[in-house]
């Protein structure tokens, strides 16, 4: 039996018209939702069993993370030797680029599928990945393709080129995997060119990378101004910033996703807004490098497209959304702003952008959408409803546990237990290899 349904909790549909139905029902037929609406309508419409019982839950549309890194697991407990890194450029080249050159292959396998499992058990339903292994490079982005699939998830995968190892380094591995992702149109993944940072690509190699997304037709997926040396770099080199930079040279466009965006000077922004190129946002990583807070409510403001990511630390997107909140509101000394600005990110515009890259419709539920669905515990204690969802969504739903996730309406956590991946056995392997990655180090 391809349908069932979800029945009996608070449905929130989010997309253009969001409802909040209370005692409602999904029904999902053939990983797909086909219908939403009150359960006693939907039981009497359908003749198929209850397979989640949503008594004190929400269902909302599975939560999306627009810039992921799988590969970072290890790092979590790792003490760098030395002193502690003192500016961006530094973490990057005391932790990250040492961290990255050690993963070998059971290493990217293993060390995705622990933040996959993570994704599941908070109701991330897709992600957009963004990869780096230098010493396992041809071939990696098929080992977490493997890993996703198995998780069941959805996830966009590329491999960030560079320069720092070696000259255009990743690149072939990105054509291939596109190659493939161009033969097999699957629905669970896609790809995209990735690219690190200006600050560590020639414009040589920006060319060839132009030269194998055009023949893919597909976008960029790049780090943007995240440090100040990226865009006192790319002044240094070559006379101009960064998005100037990148808008030159063609690296820019509606399927594209910039990630960070904090450095930037009003020119660079009005050429996001101009290429019509999508922003992403990383507040939780932003502060921990001490990189500084893009203006996001500004770009917004302007009509640019702005996701929300998460940039490896975490895969709990509501906790994301809550941390751009508390950030913008501090930032600007307003307590007036972000309240709606910080859902939107999460719930609307993540949507939006995973709209351009996967073939179903994702972050809404509807009839047609897909049927990848987060189930949380949460009983309201005020009145729910369409008009103040976004004050239950930031003060309560936020700390809620993800009871069950579901991606193409097959159920890849219930009850807590994540069924799709021995959660267990993968984080013991995780810690014998982690061992090994450190003393490579
Ligand atoms: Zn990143």
């Amino acid at each position: 039996m391809n349908d069932y349904l979800i029945a009996g909790g608070i449905v929130i549909t989010l997309g253009k018209n969001n409802q909040v139905i209370h005692d409602g029902a999904v029904y999902v037929k053939d990983g797909l939702i086909a219908d939403v609406g009150k359960a006693k309508e939907l039981k009497e419409r359908h003749d198929c069993q209850v397979k989640v019982d949503a008594r004190n839950k929400v269902v909302m549309p599975g939560f999306i993370c627009a810039h992921h890194h799988l590969y970072s697991t290890m790092a979590r407990g790792f003490a760098p030797p030395g002193e502690p890194a003192s500016c961006f450029g530094e973490i990057l080249e005391r932790l990250w680029w040492k961290l990255d050159k050690a993963l070998l292959e059971d290493d990217v396998y293993v060390s995705a599928l622990v933040p996959l499992i993570e994704c599941i058990r908070n109701g991330t339903t897709a992600i957009f990945d963004h990869h780096a292994s230098p010493s396992y490079r041809e071939g990696s982005l098929d080992v977490l393709a493997r890993a996703v699939l198995e998780s069941g998830i959805r996830a966009s995968l590329c491999y960030e080129v560079s320069d720092r190892n070696v000259p255009t380094g990743g690149l072939a591995e990105n054509e291939r995997f596109l190659k493939r992702m161009a033969a097999e149109k699957s629905p669970f993944l896609t790809g995209m060119m990735g690219l690190h940072a200006s600050m560590t690509l020639s414009d040589e190699t920006l060319e060839k990378c132009r030269a194998v997304a055009e023949r893919y037709g597909v976008g960029y997926h790049i780090h943007v101004a995240e440090g100040s040396e990226d865009h006192s770099d790319s002044l240094v080199k070559y006379g101009v910033r960064t998005v100037e930079r990148l808008v030159s040279r063609g690296i820019c466009g509606k399927s594209s996703l910039y990630v960070h965006c904090i450095h930037l000077d009003d020119r660079e922004t009005e050429l996001i807004k101009e290429t019509g190129t999508t922003a992403v946002h990383n507040p939780e990583s932003n502060m921990n490098n001490a990189v500084g807070v893009a203006n996001v409510l500004g770009m917004m403001g302007r009509g640019i497209l702005v996701g929300l990511g998460t940039d490896g630390m975490a895969s709990d997107m509501p906790a994301q959304m809550r941390c751009a909140y508390l950030l913008h509101r501090l930032e600007n000394r307003d307590p007036r702003v972000a309240f709606c600005e910080a859902p939107q990110l999460l719930l609307w515009n993540n949507a939006e952008i995973a709209a351009k890259f996967f073939p179903v419709r994702l972050g809404v539920i509807e009839r047609g959408a897909a049927a990848d669905l987060a189930v949380l515990d949460y009983i309201p204690p005020t009145t729910l409803d369409a008009d103040n969802f976004l004050g239950h969504f930031i003060f309560g739903m936020v700390d809620a546990v993800v009871d069950t996730t579901i991606v193409a309406g097959r159920i890849l956590m219930r009850n807590k237990q994540v069924l799709s991946l021995d959660e267990e056995e993968i984080a013991a392997r995780c810690r014998t290899l982690a061992a090994k990655v450190w003393s490579r180090i």
